[in-house]
Order: C-alpha cells, then sequence, then structure tokens
C-alpha cells in the first residue's frame, strides 16, 4: 500500500477543499484526491458565484440550515485566506403587479428561515439603484447578506491553505473503489495505487453518487445533473451595480443578471435536466434563453456585449429532507451513515453549495468528533493564507516597486487583463501549482477579455514548458488529451515523429 493517511479527501471542489481547510487545524495526515489535472474545474468553477441569504431554501430542510451558518462565515474567510468576496446585498425585482405577491412569500420564508437583513423597496427606489432596471419594476426584496465572491479563488485559496498546514494534494488521482474490511473503510483504491485511511471523506459532486454506492450506502440515491448557462458580457460596454434576480419558478431561481467581482456583468444560468455528467456545452436554445432571461430584467443589454459563455453542471440529488413534517425531495446529505464506518457521506450539493460549504466542514468535524474521533488541535495552525501580488489591482507606486524586485512583472502577457510573467511564474511554483494553460487562467483571470487568449496563449504555453522543464509539445489546454501544440511547424507532418 502507497501510504496511510487518517483522512482521504475524495474531490477538489469547494466542499472537498473547505473540508481540508478546516480539518487542516487537528493533527490528522490528510490527502486530497482530485482525479482532474487542477482542482476546481468542475462545478465550482462554473456557477454564479453568489453567496445566498438563505431566502430561497426550503424551511426545515439541510440545505436551509448549512446556508444560514455559512453566510456570516464569508466575511473572516475572505480576510483570512485573501480572496475576492463583496458582500453587496442582492435584489429579487417584480416585473408587473402579479409579481409582487411572490416577492412576499419570499420575504416570509426568509423570516422563517432566519434571515436577518431583508427590506422591500418600491419598484421607484430600485430604479433608483440600479438605473439599468427594467422600468416596469414594481418592487424587489433586498437581501443585505447576499455577497458574491470568485469561487474558483476561493476553492484554491481554501486547498492551498490546507496544503501550507500538512495537507497533500494529488491531482491525476481517481477514487475507483473501497477496501472494506470488516465493515470499515481500510483504505482507497484510486488509478494512481491504494491508500490506506481510517476516514474517506466523499465529496466528488456529480459523482457523489457513485462513490457512495461503492461503500453500498444509500443506493437509492441519484445524481441528475441540471445545466446552466450563462452569457458573459463586455466590461467595457455594460456595468451592473449588484446582483438581480427575478422572482423564482418552481425548478430554479431564474434567469439573474449579475455584476461579478471581476467587473464583468453575467446572465443566468438557465436549468435543464440531463442525463449526462460531463457535457458543458451550450446550446442555442439555452443561449437565446439566458438571453431573453436576462432582458426581462435589463432590456438593453443585447448580443453585441456578448464576449463569451459557460454552463455549469448542478449536482441535484434525490434525498428527502429528514426534518419531520418536511416534504422535499432534494435535500444535502452530510452523514457518516450506519452501514459502513471509517466513511463520511456528502452528496446532492446543489446550489447553495459554494455559500454552505465552510458550514459543511464544520458539520463534518462534528461528525467525526461525534464518532469519537480525538480531534487534537494543532498549537502551530495559522488561519492566514497569503494572495500572491495581482498587478491589474495595484497602483503605479506598487507596480514599480514589485518590477524593481522582480523584472517579469514589467513584461505582460495578457494585454485585456493586464497579466504578467511574474504572476504567471508565481502561479506555477504555487503550494497547489497550475501546470496546465485553463489551471494559469482560472488563476490569473488571463484569456478572459476581448481576445479571449488569442494574444496570450502561445506565450503561456512556452512560459509552462519552460518553468516545468517540460516539451512545449506536452503543454495541455486542461489536462491529458488537450494538447495545444501537435508538432514543430519547420518539420513537414510526413517526417515528423512523436
Ligand atoms: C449553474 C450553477 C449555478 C450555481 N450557483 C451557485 C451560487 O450562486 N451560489 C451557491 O452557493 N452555489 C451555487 N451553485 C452550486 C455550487 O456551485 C456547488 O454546490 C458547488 O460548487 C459544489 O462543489 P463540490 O465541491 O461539491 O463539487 P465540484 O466542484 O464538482 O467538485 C467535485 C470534485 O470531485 C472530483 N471527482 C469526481 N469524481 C472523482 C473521483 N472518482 N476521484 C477523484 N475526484 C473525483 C471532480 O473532478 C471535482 O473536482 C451553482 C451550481 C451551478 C451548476
Amino acid at each position: 500500500m502507497a501510504a496511510a493517511y487518517d483522512v482521504i479527501i475524495i474531490g477538489g471542489g469547494i466542499v472537498g477543499s473547505m473540508i481540508a481547510r478546516f480539518l487542516s487545524r487537528f493533527q490528522l495526515k490528510i490527502l486530497l484526491i482530485e482525479k482532474r489535472a487542477d482542482i476546481g474545474s468542475v462545478t465550482s468553477a462554473a456557477n454564479t458565484a453568489l453567496i445566498h441569504p438563505g431566502y430561497n431554501a426550503v424551511t426545515g430542510s439541510l440545505k436551509a440550515k448549512m446556508n444560514l451558518i455559512a453566510n456570516p462565515m464569508w466575511t473572516q474567510l475572505a480576510q483570512e485566506l485573501q480572496f475576492s468576496f463583496d458582500r453587496c446585498g442582492d435584489y429579487v425585482v417584480a416585473v408587473g403587479q402579479d409579481e409582487l405577491q411572490k416577492l412576499e412569500s419570499l420575504f416570509e420564508r426568509g423570516k422563517r428561515n432566519g434571515v436577518l437583513g431583508m427590506n422591500r423597496i418600491s419598484g421607484e427606489e430600485m430604479r433608483r439603484r440600479e438605473p439599468l432596471i427594467n422600468p416596469n419594476v414594481s418592487g424587489a426584496l433586498f437581501a443585505e447578506t447576499g455577497g458574491m465572491c470568485d469561487p474558483f479563488g476561493a476553492t484554491l485559496a481554501a486547498a492551498e491553505h490546507a496544503v501550507l498546514n500538512g495537507v497533500e494534494i494529488r491531482t491525476n488521482t481517481r477514487f475507483e473503489d473501497f477496501v472494506i474490511e470488516d465493515n470499515r473503510v481500510i483504505a482507497v483504491r484510486t488509478n494512481q495505487g491504494d491508500f490506506a485511511c481510517r476516514w474517506a471523506i466523499n465529496a466528488a459532486g456529480l459523482y457523489s453518487d457513485v462513490i457512495m454506492h461503492k461503500a453500498g450506502v444509500r443506493l437509492e440515491f441519484k445524481v441528475t445533473p441540471r445545466k446552466g448557462e450563462y452569457l458573459i458580457l463586455d466590461r467595457a460596454e455594460f456595468e451592473l451595480k449588484s446582483v438581480y434576480f427575478p422572482v423564482p419558478t418552481n425548478v430554479s431561481k431564474g434567469i439573474l443578471a449579475t455584476a461579478t467581482v471581476h467587473g464583468n456583468t453575467i446572465l443566468g444560468p438557465t436549468a435543464r435536466v440531463q442525463d449526462e455528467r460531463e457535457d458543458k456545452s451550450n446550446t442555442a436554445a439555452g443561449l437565446e434563453e439566458v438571453l431573453s432571461g436576462g432582458k426581462k430584467l435589463i432590456p438593453n443589454v443585447n448580443t453585441r456585449h456578448v464576449i463569451a459563455m459557460f454552463a455549469g453542471l448542478r449536482a441535484a440529488g434525490n434525498a428527502p429532507c429528514e426534518t419531520p413534517g418536511v416534504d422535499y425531495q432534494h435535500d444535502f446529505i452530510i452523514e457518516i451513515p450506519s452501514q459502513v464506518n471509517g466513511f463520511v457521506n456528502i452528496g446532492g450539493i446543489e446550489s447553495p453549495g459554494l455559500t454552505s460549504s465552510p458550514a459543511i466542514a464544520l458539520r463534518v468535524i462534528d461528525l467525526l468528533r461525534d464518532a469519537g474521533e480525538k480531534l487534537v488541535e494543532k498549537k502551530e495552525w495559522n488561519p492566514n493564507r497569503p494572495a500572491r501580488p495581482c498587478f491589474r489591482h495595484m497602483n503605479d507606486a506598487q507596480r514599480r516597486q514589485l518590477i524593481e524586485k522582480d523584472a517579469r512583472y514589467g513584461r505582460v502577457i495578457c494585454r485585456c487583463e493586464n497579466v504578467t510573467e511574474g504572476e504567471i511564474v508565481a502561479e506555477i511554483h504555487a503550494p497547489v501549482p497550475a501546470t496546465n494553460y485553463d489551471a494559469i487562467k482560472r488563476r490569473t483571470w488571463l484569456g478572459t477579455g476581448r481576445c479571449q487568449g488569442g494574444f496570450d496563449m502561445t506565450r503561456v504555453t512556452d512560459i509552462l514548458a519552460r518553468e516545468l522543464d517540460r516539451s512545449p509539445l506536452s503543454i495541455t489546454k486542461k489536462g491529458r488529451k488537450s494538447e495545444l501544440l501537435e508538432r514543430p511547424t519547420k518539420i513537414p507532418r510526413e517526417r515528423y515523429e512523436d
């Protein structure tokens, strides 16, 4: 067996990374395995990025409970881990008289859930606060505890903090099965060999059902992916002040229009059920729906403002709420199941899973304690993780100082987003290293502007090859089978052998 751990976390999204960060406080040997080439590249990188106040979740559900506990935690987390977060509040906007009634029921649900700082505002006040809003707005619900963050940045920061506090992360390491002896998980079998453990934690998002079934747990539980498509609008053309939801439908919160911490506006998401767990393609019908939904809130949006599109998949489950009297079939699962020992089972973490992730981590700690695990705090645990320099957020004096120390910060690689060679090199050698183009993009925001990587991609490939001491031909966009280059251009195809 390769090595022995106290805890193995399966999946490096926001949930696995937050668990790693909070558990790193204790004297435990922890391994996080992630099957992809980078952490946080699945649902935690493709969502609306909102920290929800908690008025949407069904009263009495575990979702509502986790949302309410986690929401206030984000202020301190963002300070300690230094990722982008803005507690800007959010609005649910009613258009026309009929929708006002629905605002009232959301307000009442929010109060039942214990959401503080909600108030109703008039259509006139809404128009004053956001001049681009539909002039037919009849009223809005404002929740001051709403916020927005960089969800990948939060995932990376949590994972990196865990590494700084002794957690080991192995990417390209796919869980395949459990080794179970005397009804206890004793090891995790992966494509990189077996790793012994006392506890295995399922944080595998869209595959959480597959993993719990391997442990013989909740065989009736099924993840049904629900796709959400988005449009990203050009920052230079269009800027909103805050987060604007329509009144919700029965299946989703509807198509919203929101500012982001990066300054762009996004519209979306749709909510379409599909069988495929890997298909994140955009569709003509989906984008049409996003645009018309966006126009309902912000009528002067048009296709000329669009610079990019993306989609994410919600890991929607079918777990019934366990609170007596609450009839709800899509709750979170966070449990130590009775069928097998040494296994913490998490599943169905759809929205508000990003918001809830720090509370999910705390609940896992409680479950471990309740199961008799002696969690001894490390004396030297430091809650802080320093951010690396971000050139575009600096003033001229700070930039000069940085370039004097390291001239690579004076070489701009991405002109749209002002990202320098120094920043790229720092990410390649960071505690959770970036080893492909998309990993650099998610960390630095390079390639996300108007040219969408047209200018920087060859240069980043060159820097990755140099820093990793590899052939440029081996550099990929997002891991195995996505190589960016085919062959050297000066060698004809028929004479080239790789
Ligand atoms: C369209 C959309 C909008 C959303 N908006 C919001 C929002 O605004 N606010 C909010 O709070 N929530 C939102 N959510 C929900 C939120 O994004 C998710 O709940 C959260 O990101 C889930 O994180 P996770 O770590 O469970 O899953 P993931 O981020 O998917 O991470 C799971 C990880 O497990 C890895 N994995 C899977 N199988 C294996 C295996 N066999 N071996 C090793 N690793 C494995 C995967 O590669 C992945 O990296 C939204 C979701 C979507 C799709």
